[in-house]
């Protein structure tokens, strides 16, 4: 059973938010891009987990995407699945290739069309991440429970090979049915004591602390390199300006009553939820302070202050 559903990620909204508001020649532009390729990458390797999971028993918990503090560092795992006997955590990758793992100096080399290219080891990170989520057990109070760890690729074009004949943790996702299976039958030790699992399945999503990015500070991108307005809804020109109620797009003459809505998400994802009336009508170029506080009222989920120092949280 799911214990904790994986939702779209909100650091690959952001960076999306940044592509669509970075000028054409920002020389950030393509940092931006090449994080977005390799986040949107990730997160299919993790989305082609769902089928084979959905073959595990019923009484297996499964965790997505979790982000836990072991004391001195924060660690994510793609998956944890709770076993009444183990944990077993998924990597989860979704690369292409002629893929090499090199045990000897631990790097993922990969052919592909587009030449070579040398990746950190998910073996040395999912082996990393085993060793945290044991300290983390033992910094809640937990007895020693055996982890179990496995890097999962979901690209349909991919083999594998390696120098290291002993690696067995390097899957197919395709195969994690048999591999969870396969640990199953080699597991022959006692079963977890009964409370246990509940009890650990209540810490994990007590500890799971969901990342805040903040790629405009992380990227050095200056607030006044975000692109202002309202993208059409129709042709996604940034080129609509508020006339009588409606936004009305001055190439393609579309009308829309809520094209405000993405663009005030862009300015959460952006720059986080606090806005003012001033704020707001500067970042939809819009000039009426009436017009800006009829949007707030319906686009906020409270306010704190008075007056013009009011500030507004956006409920994006
Ligand atoms: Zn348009």
């Amino acid at each position: 059973m799911i214990i904790k559903q994986r939702i779209f990620p909100r650091d690959i909204e952001q960076l999306q938010a940044l592509e669509r508001r970075l000028d054409a020649n920002h020389p950030q532009l393509p940092k931006v891009k090449e994080l977005l390729k390799n986040r949107l990458s990730g997160h299919k390797g993790e989305l082609a987990l769902n089928f084979p999971l959905s073959y595990l028993p019923e009484n297996y918990r499964i965790f997505h995407h979790l982000r836990l503090y072991d004391g001195t560092h924060f660690f994510q795992i793609d998956c944890l699945i709770l076993t009444d006997q183990w944990i077993l955590i998924v990597e989860a990758k979704n690369i292409g290739g002629e893929l090499f793992y090199n045990q000897r100096f631990n790097f993922l080399s990969r052919t592909w069309d587009d030449g070579a290219q040398t990746f950190s080891d998910p073996v040395l990170q999912v082996r990393r991440h085993r060793r945290q989520l044991q300290q983390w057990l033992h910094l809640k109070g937990f007895p020693v429970i055996p982890i179990y760890c496995l890097v999962a690729n979901s690209h349909p074009g991919t083999s594998i090979n390696t120098d290291d004949p002993s690696l067995d943790i390097v899957i197919r996702t395709d195969a994690l049915p048999e591999k969870v299976d396969e640990i199953r039958q080699k597991h022959n030790r006692d079963r977890l004591p009964t409370s246990l699992p509940e009890m650990l399945s209540k810490e994990i999503l007590e500890g799971d602390t969901p990342n805040n990015y903040d790629y405009m500070k992380e990227l050095s991108i200056n607030d006044s390199d975000i692109r202002k307005g309202v993208f059409c809804t129709s042709c996604q020109r940034l080129a609509v300006g508020w006339d009588y109620g409606q936004w009305k797009c001055s190439h393609c003459s579309h009308n829309d009553k809520t094209a405000h809505h993405p663009a005030l998400r862009d300015f959460c994802l952006l720059k986080g939820p606090k806005i003012t009336n001033k704020s707001l009508r500067d970042f939809l170029l819009i000039k009426s302070p009436t017009v800006a506080q009829g949007i707030l009222k319906k686009v906020s989920l409270r306010y704190e202050g008075t007056k013009k120092s009011r500030v507004y949280f956006l409920r994006y």
